[in-house]
């Protein structure tokens, strides 16, 4: 029987998995959300001696149940080989008493790999499967991380073209050389002179753009998105959950059933709320610990039940995790109002009106799952060195804030279950933050001197992702001011 998917703001008509994901967000702004949560039809024993990707099958079949067995397995033989740097895919470090769940082992050496490396490919599946004929268009503004993984996962993906816009001066060094490196005919990557909302705005009057529209779907293109919100980006995520909890059974580090928690450094609550989802299919996990860096809305939101965008905007070494609206929080809300939309839908108004939003005392009852906390820069830097000098393991700064915060939640309520924490960027990618928190002396290094230190340091091979931008030729040099962003998507895509 297929699973459907219904929007978190209207009693709209359902629709299947496949067109969740060709949609993205749905006509009313809300989000896709499954009607019910499946569970596991395969016994954690049974999954612990699963590869990565049987594990991913026996997950996502559950979710994507329009697809056919051979359209899955494909989707997850070509995302999940050897664009990862280890067979296993997600590993499992153990250092003082953390099981740190390595997420970025992917093209560009963040978690978005997890997830981007795989949409794509359920994107064009998902294409032919609604007979739409068209070559799909990504259009992606970013301020660096998010650009870069959307570009690896879609590079040489037949069917498709991915433009990403970036602000000229409003990414960092590394950032820029990753991007503009970019290899792939059907990649496009372009600066524009302005910031980071300039491009966010640009991209979205262009999604908006009527006659652009009809103009592309005359000449066979349209455009898509590969926002965080995407349902083919959440269900993705939840297989490394089920996958750890797996591993850990297998190599006899937990036992039959015993509880773990799970700690998240949470940006825009994608990660984190798979997580829940695989507690809610069957994976014994008792607490999900949402850790924020100085941006602690979600700390105070699980403090007091209100939601409270309007405060300053922090610049944290943690940039992944600077967010005030974490867009995916919304589906939670839905599933704790009881799956009412309208609802929801009045929450949201609230937020996008006044910026704010309180929720019941019925449903922060439902809300007893999660913990949240935060820690500060300070907080973060005492954490990588106090880990280092510990056990010799290098952690970057997104893992630092989880790993503060674990440590608080241990503190106050003598919580000793095992832990699983998303490790969710590897320390190459942070180098300075990283290696200034070990010792201010590395501060007066140049960018790659450092990341030579730190492979010393760590005693860790440097990331392919790495060592590529050293010496890769620059590939992409078009920069347009912010009115001719639409020009300059024609033109690429010869219009
Ligand atoms: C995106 C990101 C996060 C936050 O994940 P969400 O799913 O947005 O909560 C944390 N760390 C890194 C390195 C990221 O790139």
């Amino acid at each position: 029987m297929d699973l459907f998917y219904r929007s978190t703001r209207s009693k709209g008509e359902a629709v299947k998995a496949s067109q969740a994901i060709l949609k993205g967000l749905a006509d009313d702004g809300g989000l896709y959300v499954p009607e019910s949560v499946p569970s596991l039809d395969k016994s954690l024993e049974e999954l612990s001696q699963m590869t990565y990707q049987e594990t991913a099958y026996e997950v996502i079949k559950l979710f994507f149940t329009d697809f056919t067995e051979s359209e899955l397995k494909e989707c997850i033989n070509k995302a999940y080989d050897n664009k990862f740097d280890t067979e296993v895919i997600a590993p499992l470090v153990e250092a003082d008493r953390t099981y740190y769940l390595e997420l970025f082992h992917g093209a560009t050496i963040a978690f978005k790999d997890m997830a981007l490396s795989i949409l794509p490919h359920l994107l064009i599946t998902s294409a032919k499967k609604n007979n739409v004929k068209n070559e799909i268009v990504i259009l992606t503004a970013t301020s660096g991380d998010t650009g870069k993984a959307a570009l690896a996962g879609f590079a040489d993906v037949k069917g498709t073209r991915i433009i990403v816009f970036y602000p000229k001066n409003g990414v960092s060094p590394i950032q820029e050389k990753q991007m503009v490196t970019q290899k792939g005919d059907n990649t496009f990557v372009v600066g524009i002179t302005g910031n980071f909302d300039d491009a966010q705005t640009g991209v979205k009057q262009l999604f908006g753009d009527k006659e652009l529209a009809d103009i592309m779907d005359k000449a066979g293109f349209q455009f898509s998105s590969a926002n965080s919100i995407n349902i083919g980006r959440l269900v993705p995520q939840v297989v490394y959950y089920v996958y750890a909890y797996a591993q850990l059974l297998k190599e006899g580090k937990v036992g039959k059933d015993e509880k773990i928690n799970v700690v998240v450094p949470t940006g825009n609550f994608g990660n984190i709320l798979a997580a829940y989802f695989a507690k809610n299919m069957g994976v014994p996990i008792a607490k999900l610990i949402c850790a924020s860096n100085e941006n602690k809305v979600l700390y105070d939101f699980f403090e007091t039940g209100i939601y409270d965008r309007n405060r300053d905007f922090v610049l944290t070494s943690s940039p992944s995790m600077d967010i005030l609206i974490s867009s995916n929080l919304e589906r939670l809300i839905y599933l704790t109002a009881g799956a009412d939309a309208e609802k929801n839908a009045a929450f949201m108004g609230a937020l996008s009106t006044t910026g704010k939003y309180e929720i019941t005392a019925d449903m922060r009852a439902k809300m007893t799952d999660f913990y949240g906390n935060y820690a500060s820069e300070q907080e973060t830097a005492d954490t990588i060195k106090a880990l280092y000098e510990k056990t010799g393991y290098v952690i970057d700064t997104h893992t630092a804030v989880a790993a503060a915060v674990c440590d608080k939640y241990k503190k106050e309520t003598g919580d000793n279950a095992k832990v699983v924490l998303a490790s969710t960027a590897s320390p190459f990618k942070f180098t300075r933050s990283v290696m200034n928190a070990i010792d201010a002396k590395y501060d007066a290094m140049g960018d790659f001197e450092l990341v030579d230190e730190l492979s010393k340091l760590a005693k860790v091979k440097v990331p392919r992702a790495i060592e590529e931008i050293r010496t890769a030729p620059v590939l992409h040099d078009t920069v347009c001011d912010k009115e001719d962003m639409k020009d300059v998507v024609m033109k690429f895509l010869g219009l």
